[in-house]
């Protein structure tokens, strides 16, 4: 009979839940446990979350809080990635584009709801000046919306496997996570909100999804619920940008968010409260539920702090900095080069060097480097093979150029060309003997040996180029032994006073 009772209850719950598609109370953002499945699921994210972390505290004590602001705005671009099953999961342009827009007033503090944020809360907003701009070129160097469209035969998306960034998994693989900002749209199981990565993720795994429900702002976001006005975006991008909860992690007061302004909180707030809820004996103010890392409905957030903002400036530029190179959305070209693989740029006279061309934003249709003291000393493939017969250091240069524009990039003494042999100078000396080997490390051992045969000066040679102090020896003739991987060699040198 009990049993019986039981089961009932567990078939109710069922049907009820599967009939039910509100959402969990709350908002369901689901970056924290997330992020315990990157720690699971990646040995290295915990180490790298660290060092990330530690260099964004570096980056403020050297510029504390507040000094990143009042700098240029940095504007991030963004690819959103629509990945649907049903039509109407394919979410229109217009939806994306208001997502774009929210995220612009949200971040400049250009919202139309800042009046909502209380009085004694005022004096902490900010404008955080980073904005978001749609990529208007892809990582091939073609043009693009900014807003790719895949169809999946999967029915929906989930944090634990991660499967929207993958096109293997039915999703589709992130852009060039060091240039774009990769924003997944799709439709999530248990109507979570989102998720973001933190800085230390894995470039595979980095960005955010949402839930395409929670894209954008009504009237073009058209879901009848609490989170239409498109904050989730607001939230997740403050994840990526390295922000906690504010509560921090756990149901306690002991645990923060490290953010200096934010009152200290012990829980999140669901809904929309009214007035002032208090915690953790924070002062008369009470919790700041306004505030966009809270759980609160879209309607009643609506801002960052001061402390926040420094502190995703902060990430930006320990972090992320590549980010402020990205040409993703003004379309410019952008010549770059590099030796392949493993070929070093420090080689030894007659070796042979590959370069290999790329480019960032529109894709070029000529190459045309200049290699000072190459052959040949000109190219127009993308990646040229050079030989330098001549030691010396070196100009590279690299112009690349499509129908409407063009760009160089010089690189001075970037290939740096030793001799064949040992260098021993000057000769004679008086302060230092220089001993200077070859680019491939030989020699491992240095002896200066007087003509008795006994050793003065013993050295490892652990650097390309070796001092030898010579101040301290009488004048005369003594004798090298250098001993590496090629034998022993002697040579004499002279000491003057
Ligand atoms: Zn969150
Ligand atoms: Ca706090």
């Amino acid at each position: 009979m009990r049993l019986f009772t039981l089961l009932l209850f567990l078939l109710a719950g069922f049907a009820g839940s599967a009939q039910d598609t509100a959402p969990a109370r709350g908002r369901g953002c689901a970056t924290d446990s997330y992020l315990e499945v990157l720690k699971q699921q990646d040995a290295g994210f915990e180490q790298r979350s660290r060092l990330a972390t530690e260099a964004v505290q570096q980056a403020l004590l050297q510029k504390p809080a507040g000094q990143y602001l009042r700098q240029a705005t940095v504007s991030i671009p963004v690819v959103f990635h629509v990945v649907y099953n049903k039509a109407g999961e394919n979410i229109s342009d217009e939806q994306v584009l208001s997502q774009l827009a929210v995220l612009n007033e949200d971040f400049r503090r250009m919202n139309a709801d800042t009046a909502n944020t209380p009085a004694h809360f005022r004096p902490f907003a900010a404008d955080t000046e980073i904005e978001f701009c749609l990529a208007i070129v892809d990582p091939q160097g073609n043009s693009s919306s900014g807003i790719t469209r895949t169809r999946t035969t999967r029915e929906s998306f989930s944090f634990v496997s991660d499967n929207i960034k993958s096109s293997a998994s039915g999703g589709i693989d992130p852009w060039d996570n060091t240039l774009y900002l990769n924003i997944w749209i799709g439709n999530l199981a248990n109507d979570e909100l989102g998720y973001s990565s933190s800085p230390g993720a894995a470039a595979s795994r980095d960005g955010v999804v949402l839930n395409y429900r929670a894209v954008g702002a009504a009237p073009a976001n058209t879901s009848l619920w609490e989170y239409n006005l498109g904050r989730t975006a607001t939230h997740e991008i403050g994840h990526w940008l390295g922000l906690k909860h504010i509560w921090g992690l756990g149901i306690t007061c002991r645990d923060s968010d490290g953010i200096e302004d934010t009152p200290n909180q012990e829980n999140e707030t669901l809904g929309c409260p009214e007035g002032i809820t208090s915690s953790c004996n924070n002062g008369p103010y009470g919790n700041m539920w306004q505030n966009f890392m809270d759980y609160t409905n879209d309607a009643c957030m609506n801002l960052f702090t001061q402390g926040q903002a420094a502190y995703m400036q902060g990430v930006l530029r320990a972090n992320r900095s590549s980010i402020f190179s990205s040409v993703a959305c003004t379309g410019e070209l952008r010549s770059r080069f590099e030796t392949a693989e493993p070929v070093d740029t420090l080689i030894v006279e007659g070796e042979q060097v590959q370069f290999k061309g790329s480019f960032a934003g529109y894709k070029p249709d000529t190459w045309l480097w200049q290699f000072e003291g190459g052959t040949p000393a000109t190219s127009t493939e993308q990646n040229p093979t050079v030989t330098y017969t001549r030691p010396g250091k070196y100009r590279v240069t690299l112009t690349t150029a499509n129908a409407s524009m063009s760009h160089t990039l010089e690189k001075e003494a970037f290939i740096h060309v030793t001799d064949n042999d040992l260098l021993v100078y000057p000769n004679p000396a008086s302060g230092f003997i220089i001993l200077e080997q070859p680019a491939r490390q030989q020699v491992q051992q240095v002896q200066l040996t007087n003509h008795y045969g006994q050793v003065l000066l013993d050295q490892q040679m652990q650097e390309r180029v070796l001092r030898l102090d010579v101040r301290d020896l009488p004048a005369g003739v003594y004798v090298l032994r250098i001993s590496g991987s090629n034998g022993l060699r002697i040579r004499k040198v002279s000491v003057v006073k």
